[in-house]
């Protein structure tokens, strides 16, 4: 089990209280470690690593390549960026690798210019650290690009995340990765200035949806705190930059998108799509459509808001969101082979927009009805 740092050490309980929390996070971390061993030699390796452990490795090793998920957010990117700073000031070599390289929208983030795309041939890694990632493959081609690296870390926040990797740190009560990077650079005593600050910040307003979302806790706005504080953030720049910086095609797209918006099961579930040809005419680029699905999410009557885009590989790309815990998307999109969390999770389905809405949208019916 992971030991948080500091941050959340102020709760409402007592000194009695506290020593009965460490007792059950001692119980815990002895499941872990019985689970770990459990699940050794079956199906997949789940491993719950500590942060001294992965600390460990960290300062014992000299090439580190850093990755996340491909079609990277605010959380994959900002992560990436924090602990690749943190690794440089500790002296270390890194690479900083997503297939899509740096995004337009993320420019901003401080030494954005790090991240890139993964050379054809790849490079000899000592570690290979998979951040925000649920499954391994979500690497893209920057897994092929690492393949020889000796040590490999996962840390993510994904409910379905099965636990790849030799070190693992999967924590889906985390709204961030970001939030667990923090963590990490705390408990570790690793490097931390006003760029991993701003990195981590970034991170965390994203994958919180602006510190929204129900994982949003009292340990995140505590997180949030430091690192305005320590890093000395101007949060309204970082906000301007995130949320009104947007390219004006954003705002053509989401006209589209609304003529195409469908409502069934009693308004609860709303939908839009987006084909190859309306991407292609308004010239957008896949960052473009990140958060637009809120607009259907933001409808009172809405449970289920569902996003349909169709790719040049034939695959049709969904985007899901729940309000209620009693739907949860993330298993309707494992039925696809996709995953995620709960109440956001996403697929990539071979198949026509036509095809792959319907059977879709079947799915989510079925699961809106038993959870009503
Ligand atoms: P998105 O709708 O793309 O913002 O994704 C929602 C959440 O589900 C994110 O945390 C993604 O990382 C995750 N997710 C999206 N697509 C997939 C997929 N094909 N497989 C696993 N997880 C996914
Ligand atoms: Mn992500
Ligand atoms: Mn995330």
């Amino acid at each position: 089990m992971a030991k948080t740092s500091e941050c959340c050490s102020h709760g409402p309980a007592g000194r009695l209280s506290w020593e009965l929390l460490e007792l059950v996070e001692d119980r815990l971390s002895a499941y872990a470690e019985r689970l770990r061993r459990d699940k050794q030699g079956g199906g997949y390796k789940m491993t719950a690593s500590t942060f001294d452990e992965i600390g460990r490795v960290l300062r014992e090793h000299q090439n580190f390549a850093v990755l996340s998920h491909v079609r990277p957010d605010g959380d994959a990117l900002g992560s990436q960026l924090a602990l690749a700073l943190s690794l440089q000031k500790l002296g270390k070599d890194v690479r900083v690798w997503n297939e899509d390289g740096t995004l337009e929208k993320y420019s901003f983030l401080p030494r954005a210019e790090l991240l890139t795309k993964p050379p054809v041939t790849g490079l000899d890694f000592d570690v290979a650290i998979a951040l925000d990632t649920a499954i391994q493959n979500r690497l893209g081609n920057t897994l092929a690009a690492v393949a020889s690296a000796k040590i490999w870390i996962n840390i993510d926040h994904h409910l379905s995340n099965p636990g790849y990797g030799d070190l693992v740190i999967v924590d889906p009560s985390a709204p961030a990765t970001g939030e667990i990077i923090f963590k990490l650079i705390k408990s570790q005593g690793l490097p931390f200035d006003h760029d991993i600050a701003e990195n981590l910040y970034a991170a965390i307003s994203t994958d919180t949806g602006s510190f929204q979302y129900p994982k949003t806790s009292a340990c995140t706005f505590e997180i949030a705190e430091e690192l305005v504080r320590d890093g000395n953030l101007d949060v309204g720049k970082i906000s301007q930059q995130l949320y009104e910086s947007y390219p004006r095609r954003r705002l053509e797209l989401l006209r589209e998108l609304l003529q195409t918006t469908r409502f069934i099961e009693q308004d609860r579930i709303a939908s839009f799509t987006l084909s190859l040809k309306t991407a292609g005419d308004l010239r957008v680029l896949p960052e473009d459509n990140e958060g637009l699905i809120d607009h259907l999410r933001a409808i009172r009557s809405v449970i289920v808001a569902v996003f349909f885009e169709e790719l040049t590989d034939g695959k049709v790309r969904v985007s899901m969101r729940s309000k209620d815990e009693a739907v949860d998307v993330c298993a309707i999109c494992q039925k696809f082979g996709g995953g995620g969390h709960t109440l956001a999770a996403g697929a990539r389905i071979r198949g026509s927009l036509a095809e792959v809405e319907e059977k879709v949208l079947e799915e989510v019916r079925e699961v809106v009805k038993r959870g009503s």
